[in-house]
């Protein structure tokens, strides 16, 4: 069995950038699958936002195990419904890998519920990344650290919930820390951020990082089985509570209500 990757390309730096589409002639989400390809157990496909619902149907996620995002300059033209639809398959066990700039994507702001802000330079400064979790599955078969010689630098604040783990720290030549690998979980999905990936760098082309993509989609992917509708709310009434009990002061809900208003 393979682990089906859905690699969502906002593909508009490609299509409008002439310095980013020579080091990207497959176009990043291209390159990102491609890579993904190579390795055993995984099938990777691409979408991107000028497919119809952004490529991202009811469809397309529920045959999606791990979904891999990439946008930039086009964060707001993602729609409501389709943000929602991604948050909604996380919390039902579908993974998600969020890359670089996406940490100002919708799915990525609505799953977190913080401003997700920090400070930011393009200078094409060395970083250097350094594996704090040794014994992470993200971190297999990495180095202690590994240096990216061009690449633009996001610093802390990061402003994110306290992570589940934090795999990887950069620094900059600058001087600037950040935390850029980090996971979360949110209902039954795994989320893990990875920060490089600026689109006028050939970060995706680095072996390093492919690994740390490949291996963040072994550990996002959750094998159970995916949870139907994780927004059910069901009301439990009193008769049929596991242990007689007694009912006690003003009810608002009756028996046989559906849900919670
Ligand atoms: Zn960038």
């Amino acid at each position: 069995m393979s682990i089906r990757v859905t690699v969502w390309g906002e593909n508009v730096h490609e299509q409008k950038n002439k310095v980013v589409a020579g080091i990207y002639p497959d176009t990043m989400h291209g390159t990102i699958a491609a890579a993904l390809n190579r390795e055993s157990g995984i099938t990777a496909s691409t979408v991107t936002l000028q497919d119809v619902e952004h490529g991202l149907t009811p469809e397309r996620l529920a045959e999606t195990d791990v979904l891999i995002w990439w946008g930039h300059a086009a964060h707001g033209d993602v729609s409501d419904a389709v943000a929602e639809r991604v948050a909604e398959a996380v919390w039902s066990g579908m993974g998600i890998i969020f890359l670089h700039s996406a940490h100002f994507s919708k799915p990525f702001k609505r799953l977190m519920g913080t401003p997700c802000n920090l400070s930011w330079r393009e200078a094409g400064e060395r970083e250097r990344l350094w594996v704090t979790a040794r014994q992470h599955p993200i971190a297999r078969g990495l180095p202690d650290h590994f240096e990216l010689e061009h690449e633009e630098m996001y610093g802390e604040p990061f402003g994110i919930p306290e992570p589940l783990e934090t795999v990887f720290i950069s620094w900059f030549a600058g001087g600037e820390v950040f935390r850029s690998g980090l996971t979360w979980r949110r209902g039954a999905g795994n989320v893990f951020y990875f920060r490089p990936g600026h689109e006028t760098y050939p970060t995706y082309h680095d072996t390093n990082v492919q690994r740390v993509i490949a291996n963040g989609v072994r550990w996002a992917f959750n094998p159970e089985a995916r949870l139907a509708d994780p927004t059910t709310a069901p009301n439990r009434p009193v008769a049929s509570a596991l242990e007689p009990i007694e009912e006690r002061g003003p009810r608002l809900h009756h028996d046989g209500e559906e849900g919670y208003r």
